[in-house]
This record gives structure tokens, sequence and C-alpha cells, in this order.
């Protein structure tokens, strides 16, 4: 591990957890993982394959059988003693964040305390996972219905986030009584296996659950082709979603996914500006424009466009570009060369389709991972940038005339996940969130994520909700009892 002392050197480890064992690659080759901000290799890790999985998933299974059966209680005790360890050892894991996905140690920090709060949310929900009890339709019947775990879990997880992502399943599959197999990316195993060591020393038994780092797509195909793996959650892109659950068909597996967005920022004419600047900020340079939820498409109202562009150039003013450890760094390298060649491609098909650059400096790619914040107008729907998600520090404003207008083009997309928009006419802001099709709607507010509200999107940005009373009963079946009686 690369120039980054651990008060908990412990916490960083280079094998993967299965069944409660620490496993070297053995016989495997091994995976090295760059810190995205320097290049240099910080470790290394199995690239366990098909056979792995298999094993990993027959200790999930084992486990299940007696996880099943703990009451909620004591769920519900070991997973606050998760959440008190993540918090413990918050600067250690921020660091690990950072050294690994590269974004600022301030965010790093502040992802932390997002993960565990997810812990902290399902431990509470575990004692809460209440039945309902029906009229019966004939006498001296009773219908009960009860919550059941769906059994052995498997979690394929994206870089983005690389610890939240993480315990928003875990946490809820374990307050189920599910165990789970977890599939890290691969630019960011060792946030997984922290979390990992942390779940060991809380006391979470065994087998409960299972962290494989390796190929991809061969553990995908063994975790969606077992009878024992009932559920599967995976947050990533659209396209691999699509591919896992065509996967899922096969058994009829049980699917939440949280895939990509495109999201639409509006901002109306009787907005608070410099509110919706301060939104848009935050939505948009979040993890250096690299979250699911970053507003996407930026829609402004002619009549104060001027003004909006004006206090936003004003703001990015305080993006400090560099490494994430440094101080007063606010946006950090991207994740990888290919992610930068991206923004590139929007910004260049976007000036050649006549947008003009107002403030930043235009990306090239040749400041390695880097890319500087940047703001051009004159953005128009049919741009690549519109059309994808541009996952950087590229901002493209789009006029508009009409509210009807705004709504069209905000719907105008495969994807559904976030919206957002600043208007504070109280019907407007009705009409305008019953209109939006997405699964998310912040209104004069740039940053909703909090585990207490389900999180997920419509359309192609994925089936189900994590978070919220509803992320816990999406690894659970409903079980109908009738029971006849004299
Ligand atoms: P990705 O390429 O789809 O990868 C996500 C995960 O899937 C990684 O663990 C990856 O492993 C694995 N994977 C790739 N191909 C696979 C296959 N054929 N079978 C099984 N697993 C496979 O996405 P990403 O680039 O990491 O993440 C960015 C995307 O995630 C964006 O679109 C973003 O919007 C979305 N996202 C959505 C949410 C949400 O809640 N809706 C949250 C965060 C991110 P390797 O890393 O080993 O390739």
């Amino acid at each position: 591990m690369s120039k980054v002392e651990l008060r908990t050197p412990e916490l960083f480890r280079e094998r993967c957890f299965v069944g409660g064992n620490w496993l070297d690659a053995g016989s495997h080759e091994t995976l090295t993982v760059d810190n995205p901000a320097t290049g240099e290799v910080i470790g290394r890790v199995p690239n366990f394959d098909g056979q792995d999985t298999a094993q990993a998933i027959a200790q999930a299974e084992q486990a299940f059988r007696t996880w099943r059966a703990t009451t909620a209680t004591e769920r519900s005790n070991v997973l606050w003693r998760w959440h008190q360890l993540l918090e413990e050892h918050v600067d250690d894991l921020a660091a690990i964040i950072t050294l690994e996905q590269g974004k600022p140690l301030a965010e790093a920090k502040g992802e932390v305390q997002y993960a565990s709060a997810f812990i902290k949310w399902f431990a509470e929900e575990a004692r809460r996972s209440y039945g309902e009890t029906i009229p019966a339709t004939k006498p001296n019947q009773h219908i009960i219905v009860t919550r059941q775990p769906v059994g052995v879990c498997a979690a394929i997880t994206p870089w983005n986030f690389p610890a939240a992502m993480i315990t928003r399943k875990a946490g809820a599959a374990l307050a189920a009584g599910c165990t789970i197999v977890i599939k890290p990316a691969e630019a960011t195993p060792f946030t997984a296996l922290a979390l990992a060591y942390l779940a060991q020393q809380a006391g979470i038994p065994s087998g409960v659950i299972n962290v494989i780092t390796g190929a991809p797509e061969e553990i995908g195909a063994v975790l969606t082709a077992s009878p024992t793996v009932r559920k599967l959650s995976f947050t990533g892109s659209t396209a691999v979603g699509r591919k896992l659950m065509a996967q899922c068909a096969q058994n009829i597996q049980k699917l939440s996914l949280e895939l990509g967005g495109n999201a639409p920022f509006i901002v109306f004419d009787d907005a608070d500006l410099d509110r919706a600047v301060q939104g848009l900020m935050a939505s948009k340079f979040r993890n250096t424009g690299q979250t699911c939820v970053c507003a996407n498409r930026v829609l402004v109202q002619s009549s104060v466009h001027d003004a909006f562009v004006e206090k936003l150039t004003e703001a990015m003013k305080t993006l400090t570009l560099g490494n994430g450890f440094h101080e007063d760094v606010n946006q950090s390298a991207l994740i990888n060369y290919a992610a930068v060649e991206k923004v590139v491609r929007h910004y260049n098909d976007a000036i050649g389709q006549g947008a003009q650059r107002v403030a930043g400096v235009a990306p090239d790619g040749s400041n390695g991972s880097y890319v500087a914040p940047v703001l051009i107008t004159g953005v128009t729907p049919p741009m690549q940038m519109c059309q994808e998600e541009t996952f950087g520090p590229l901002v493209g404003i789009m006029r508009f005339e009409t509210e009807e207008e705004a709504i069209r083009i905000a719907n105008d997309t495969p994807y559904g996940l976030a919206a957002y928009f600043y208007s504070r006419d109280v019907h407007r802001v009705w009409r305008v969130a019953d209109a939006l099709e997405s699964g998310m709607v912040g209104i004069n507010d740039g940053a909703l994520s909090n585990p207490a509200a389900p999180f997920g999107g419509v359309k192609a940005s994925g089936l189900g909700r994590e978070g919220s009373r509803h992320g816990m009963q999406e690894y659970q079946e409903l079980k109908y009892l009738c029971m006849g009686g004299e």
C-alpha cells in the first residue's frame, strides 16, 4: 500500500473473505489496483473465478440456516456494532476510499458516514419488520401475512461509492435475515474488504458476509445461474444491468437494479437563483461529477439564464482540482483515462454543434486522469452530453421558454433516476413534481440521498428501491398463512 499510514493497518486486506476465512490468490493470478490520482499500484487482490464463487455461495447457504433463525434483536445488535466500528474507523476507511477511488478525503469521510448510516438504519428496521392480519372470508378462518428472508443474496457493486453501495445492500440483507456474497468493482476492492473485516470484528457470523474479487462476467454468471442464490442486487451501468437481468431469468431470481441516470436540473424563472446555484454545485460536482444522481442536463428558463450563468461562473471559482489527499482539493482525478476520454468526447461534440465555453478549461485529455471543471452554454438535446451520463465535471446549460417545454425535454430520455428543479411557485412545484418521470425528485434541493428515503429509478434506471423501509422489503418474501378453524 503506497504512502498512506493507517491507524489500523489490518483494514487493508489483499485477500478475499469467504466463510469467515481470508483467502489469498493461491494458484490464481492477482488483479492490481491503482491510485487514480498517481497511477501507482496500491495493492493486489485475488482474481477469483466461477469455482471460488460457487464456494462462497455454499458458505453463504450454510450460514443462512442459522442466521435466518436469529431474532431480529440479535441481528440488530450485531449490525449496531458493525455501524459503530465504521464510525470508529472513519479516518482509515476514508483514506482507503481516497487511495483507490480518488475522491477528496473530506468527501470520502462523508461517504463512510453515509455508508455507516445505512447499517444503523437497517439495524433499527430489523426490529420493525411487521407482518399483517387480514379479515378472514370464512367463519373461524385466520389470514396472517409474515415476512421471511429471501435466502442467499448476491451483490455486484460499482466503484463510485465503494462503501455506501455495499452497506446499502448488505445492511438490508442482513437485517432481513439473508446472507450475502458481494463482488465489488475491480477498481475499488479494498474498501469492500475493509468493511468485511469490520463485519467480522463486529461478530457477524462466518459466511453471513462474503466478498470475492475477480472476473466479473464469470462471477456474475455463477451468481445468476445458481439456484441457491435467490436474489441479485446490482448497482452499475444500464448495459451490464440489462445483461444480468436476462441471466436472472434462468432461475427467476429476485432482482434489484440501480442503474445509470441522466438527471435534468431545471431552474425556473421564479427560482431563488442563489439556492439553485448552490444546489447545482452540490449535485454536479460531488465526486467530481461521478455519481448516478449528478445533474447531467441543466435547463434554465430564458429570462434568468444570463444571471444564473454569471452566478454559477462565480461559484465554480471555489473548485480546486488536485490529489484528493491534499487539503482544499474538492475536485479530484477521474477513475481512469477512459472516463477522461468520455468528458473530452462530450465536450468536443457540444462545441462542434455550437455550444460555447464560458468558464473553466477546455478538456483535451492532456492531464492524465485529471479534468478541470468546465461550463458551456448553448447546449441542445441532441448533443451527446444530453443523451448519456457525462460522469465528469462538465456542465452544459440549455435554455428553455415554457414549463411544458422543460418537462418535455426533461422526460425525453430512456433514464429516470433523479431529477431536480427550483421554483417558488407552490402550484408549479406540484405540477412539475408530478410530471417528471424519475424515481427521485429534488425540489429546491440538490442533495437527496438519505438512508431514510427510498433510492431508485424508473425506466432504464432500474428496478426496486434501496434504503428506507422499502429497502429491507426487497430482501423479504411475503408468506400468507391461511388457518382454517371449526
Ligand atoms: P459497471 O461497469 O456496470 O460495473 C458495475 C459492477 O458490475 C462492477 O463490479 C463490475 O465489475 C461488474 N460487472 C461488469 N460487467 C459485468 C458482467 N458482465 N457481469 C457481472 N458483473 C459485471 O458500472 P461502473 O462503471 O462500475 O459504475 C458506473 C455506473 O453505475 C454508472 O452508470 C452509474 O450511474 C451507475 N450507478 C448507479 C447507482 C444507482 O444507485 N442507481 C449508484 C452508483 C452508480 P468490474 O469492476 O470488475 O468490471
